[in-house]
């Protein structure tokens, strides 16, 4: 799943320097993030960054944009290239949240993204 924000979203800015992607920017009431550029934080960490630095919790995996490991790899992949993420075969529970036994980002059905991200990436 791509990661969104809520609308419970502060704008403290906290998450937007994180991600390993540069997939999150300022929005007009919320932050936002771009799911074609978001891996959930595969390849670098073994937990969504922005919702470990959010105060409020609010950047939730959405439900209606299902994704597992091979796809986000292979975002991040192309995103970064082979040189500076590890082998897939190598993700471990510090690289892949799907390998992280204590991964526990909530998942609520009901939420829903503050705003549209496509107003502000033209990828
Ligand atoms: Fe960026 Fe990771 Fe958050 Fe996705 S989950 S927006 S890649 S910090
Ligand atoms: Fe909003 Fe949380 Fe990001 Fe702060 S860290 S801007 S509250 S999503």
């Amino acid at each position: 799943m791509a990661t969104m924000i809520t609308s419970d979203c502060i704008n403290c800015g906290a998450c937007e320097p994180e991600c390993p992607n540069q997939a999150i920017r300022e929005g007009d009431s919320a932050y936002v993030i771009n799911p074609n550029l978001c891996t959930e934080c595969v390849g670098f960490y073994g937990a969504e960054m922005c919702q470990e630095v959010c105060p409020v919790a609010c950047c939730l995996p959405n439900q209606k944009m299902r994704e597992g490991e091979d796809i986000l790899y292979a975002r991040a992949l192309k995103l970064h290239g082979a040189d500076e993420i590890p082998k897939q075969q190598d993700l471990d529970e510090k690289t892949s949240r799907f390998r992280n036994k204590d991964w526990d980002n909530e998942v609520d059905d009901d939420a829903e993204p503050a705003e549209d991200y496509s107003e502000y990436w033209d990828e």
